[in-house]
């Protein structure tokens, strides 16, 4: 019995009869055409017809449609027969009877085939319904909201490492459960005594072999009497879904970070440069503090000053390889309290040597705003320097002089936005949806994945990635990230 204590549900999900049932039924219709026998030899007409629906409906349990129509036939030919054999239509009262009788039998033979027809289409969902629940991993489980009931079917007893036979109870499905994740199935289970509309729980759950299962339940109230307040719900096994999205985070975790070398090997000249600026002002701060010693009067104060300046610059030159060494590692990504103008601020540099080259000038219009956003800074550089880029190359495809890239930061419905807009080759109306998809490129070289990593690090941030265009004026993407409100976690810290 799928579901083991609530006989609802029993109902609905085992319309399929036992064999001793069958057995049964099988002795109840012999019994019925032995006394169908004997009535007609006693010609007793009211019992005979009485047997006659008796043996169609234990037959419409039994056969068939077919088989129950052929039975309704001979029944009614039988009915027939006797009538004809025994004289009846010789008196208009036995015809009439006999006309009714049919009458009758044919109404009662097509609600019984009716009935039939709606119990096999029943046992045949219920067949669907458990192959599917098998194939698909789902289980359901109905449950008083006190508790005192509850019921499950075979695939979720099968879920939790039950023997289907087992009723379950509240203890049977705690002892399974993660401890670390117990709480969120007793605040569930708190929920259903609050009658709450609708329990949404995912969790895990903990074999005796110390394999992990991951679980997503839902569960809804069902129309119920006054004082008994029931749920019905499924519940899914998503293990396979959970180690799918683990793999595949994984996977573009190392994607992204691929992507983010390849853009420092195309960044290297500016990177190098940023580097070989400070150390330029090192040498000459040295060498003037060697000069201002050097004198027959040393003047301490100004080869102080230089030395400030060395170690100033000295700052700079670490900060920019620090900030390169943490674009180059594959770390797990971190959020923290930003600010996204900072953010833009530290970029700017790894960049400049790369717009230079091209010739392009850089307006930067960083809006002031107090808003700070969650983000992952390492991240959002790599979405940044991946869109500078991508404007630097389609700058350098057309003639048009001076170049301008415009960076501009403001904030719209409590969201962060940062514009790269340049003055390219512009793109296609029917281009632009395909932009971010992985591996659509136009360029002879390209890889087709900057975009597709920009948008999939903007989902991670909750955010949103877009881009608009005029052909042959240029091209602006966009991109929004949700900014903390006042009371989120971090917001207070990072002011
Ligand atoms: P890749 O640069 O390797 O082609 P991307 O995902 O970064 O990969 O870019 C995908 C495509 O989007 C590019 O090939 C180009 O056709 C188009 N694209 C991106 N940025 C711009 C831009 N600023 N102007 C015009 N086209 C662009």
């Amino acid at each position: 019995m799928p579901f083991n204590s609530n006989p609802r549900l029993t109902r609905l999900l085992d319309a399929s009869l036992k064999p001793l049932e069958n057995l049964l039924i099988g002795f109840m219709a012999v019994l019925v055409a032995g006394g169908m026998f004997v009535a007609n030899q006693v010609d007793v007409d009211f019992a005979s017809t009485a047997l006659y629906l008796a043996l169609l409906l234990l037959t419409a349990n039994l056969l068939t449609i077919v088989g129950v129509i052929y039975t309704v036939l001979l029944s009614m030919l039988a009915l027939t027969v006797m009538f004809v054999f025994q004289g009846g239509f010789e008196q208009r009262e036995s015809t009439a009877h006999w006309l009714r009788e049919l009458a009758v039998f044919a109404a009662i033979a097509l609600l019984a085939l009716r009935g039939k027809q709606v119990a096999d289409h029943l046992r045949h969902k219920e067949v669907y319904m458990s192959g599917a629940q098998r194939l698909s991993q789902t289980g359901c489980f109905g449950f008083r909201a006190d508790l005192t009931r509850i019921g499950w079917s075979q695939q979720s007893a099968r879920i939790f490492e039950y023997p289907s036979d087992t009723p379950p109870t509240v203890d049977m499905i705690l002892a399974r459960t993660h401890p670390e994740d117990v709480p969120l199935v007793l605040n569930a289970l708190q929920k259903a005594s609050c009658h709450d509309a609708m329990i949404e729980v995912r969790y895990r759950l903990l074999m005796p072999d110390g394999r992990v299962r991951h679980l997503h339940m839902i569960a809804t109230p069902l129309c119920t009497r006054p004082d008994r307040f029931e749920y019905l719900g499924a519940l899914m096994d998503v293990t396979a879904i959970e180690h799918a999205e683990a793999a595949l985070s994984q996977a573009q975790m190392q994607l992204a970070h691929v992507s983010r070398v390849t853009a420092l090997g195309e960044l290297a000249a500016s990177i190098a440069h940023e580097v070989n600026q400070p150390l330029a002002a090192i040498t000459s701060s040295g060498e003037a503090c060697r000069n201002w010693l050097s004198r027959p009067q040393p003047d301490l104060p100004e080869a102080r000053q230089a030395l400030e300046r060395i170690i100033a610059s000295a700052d700079r030159g670490s900060e920019i390889t620090a900030r390169v060494r943490a674009l180059s590692q594959k770390s797990a990504p971190l959020r923290r309290t930003e600010s996204l103008n900072d953010i833009v601020n530290e970029t700017l540099p790894l960049v400049r040597h790369e717009l230079a080259d091209h010739g392009i000038s850089a307006k930067i219009e960083l809006t002031v705003f107090d808003g700070q956003i969650s983000a992952d800074r390492v991240q959002l550089q790599q979405v940044i320097i991946n869109l500078i880029i991508n404007a630097c190359q389609a700058m350098s495809t057309v003639n048009a002089t001076p170049r301008t890239l415009l960076l501009r930061t403001s904030v719209s419905d409590r969201e962060a936005l940062l514009e790269v807009a340049d003055q390219g080759p512009g793109i296609c109306a029917t281009l632009l949806e395909q932009l971010f998809t992985p591996f659509f490129t136009t360029k002879e070289h390209g890889l087709g994945m900057g975009l597709s990593i920009c948008r999939s690090i903007l989902d991670a941030h909750q955010g949103r990635i877009w881009a608009s265009s005029t052909v042959g004026q240029g091209s602006s993407f966009m991109f929004a990230l949700p900014l903390l409100a006042v009371n989120d976690p971090g917001y207070a810290s990072a002011i």
